[in-house]
């Protein structure tokens, strides 16, 4: 499971979270929804440990991340130790960010390789395993820059998976997409879904949350303003601020 235990984090005098709390379970799908500036790509960064929070942390499996506890208090770990946990989370990001000199057999391939758990044929046999599952099978020689945005997407998540992560965070996944590409990536992060895959996904997708979350999350102004499942959050809001939201969304 990922834990985020009232996280609180500043940029200069700028509060950007307030106090989060958050529990996304093995095997469950957790979608973040909320107005622009409202902290969840921050919420994201803190989890993998992009961003240190000043008050509060974020486990994964019962492990701090980022941090070790000494004596009551909590240290921050090195940066090897902090590379290491990160490599149990996937990280799928808006813009892709896939290696652009690298070709797509070589992007899945390549983080199993440079943390020494696989040997490259052995990373090489897996990342064609996994382009098979997002349907990339016959693209694996081609350069990112010869892909559509939403194959390119689906290379990524096929790169997140090939480290085995415990949880993968999705930051908008589709949002830089062509309106005609998007329903292939979330077809993909479906089938993860259903394969029992643990996921915590921001995105303004509504339709997309309702049907594969069992969970959504709505944030406003750094902190969880209402949590439950789609058809409560979704269709019944108990908050004011989750209707006003909704009704410019959906
Ligand atoms: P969006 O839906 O537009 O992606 P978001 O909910 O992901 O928004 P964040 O990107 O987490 O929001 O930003 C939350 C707030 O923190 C915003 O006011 C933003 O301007 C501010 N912020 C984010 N990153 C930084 C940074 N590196 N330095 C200073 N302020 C930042
Ligand atoms: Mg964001």
């Amino acid at each position: 499971a990922v834990e985020v235990h009232d996280v609180h984090k500043w940029y200069g005098t700028q509060r950007v979270l307030g106090g989060v709390e958050l529990t996304v379970r093995p095997g469950e799908v957790t979608v973040v929804i909320g107005p622009s500036g409202s902290g969840k790509s921050t919420l994201l960064r803190v989890i993998n440990h992009l961003e240190k929070p000043e008050i509060g942390h974020v486990s994964l499996n019962g492990e701090p991340i980022g941090v070790r506890r000494h004596g009551g208090r909590l240290k921050e770990l090195s940066e090897r130790a902090i590379l290491a946990q990160r490599s149990q989370i996937g990280f799928v990001f808006q813009n892709f960010n896939l290696f652009p000199h690298l070709t797509v057999l070589d992007n899945v391939a390549a983080a199993p390789v440079a943390t020494g758990r696989l040997s490259k044929p052995e990373a090489r046999e897996l990342a064609r395993t996994l382009l098979g599952r997002v349907g990339l099978a016959d693209r694996t020689a081609a350069f990112p820059r010869q892909l559509s945005g939403g194959q390119q997407q689906r290379v990524a998540i096929a790169r997140a998976l090939a480290l085995r992560p415990g949880v993968i965070l999705f930051d908008e996944p589709t949002s830089a997409l062509d309106p005609e590409l998007v329903g292939e990536v979330l077809a993909v992060i479906e089938d993860l879904a259903t394969s029992g895959t643990t996921l915590l996904i921001v995105t303004h997708e509504i339709g997309f949350a309702r049907e594969v979350a069992d969970r959504v999350v709505f944030m406003d102004a750094g902190r969880i303003v209402e949590q439950g499942p789609p058809a409560q959050v979704l269709d019944h809001p108990a908050h004011e601020r989750t209707r006003d939201f909704l009704s410019k969304v959906l």
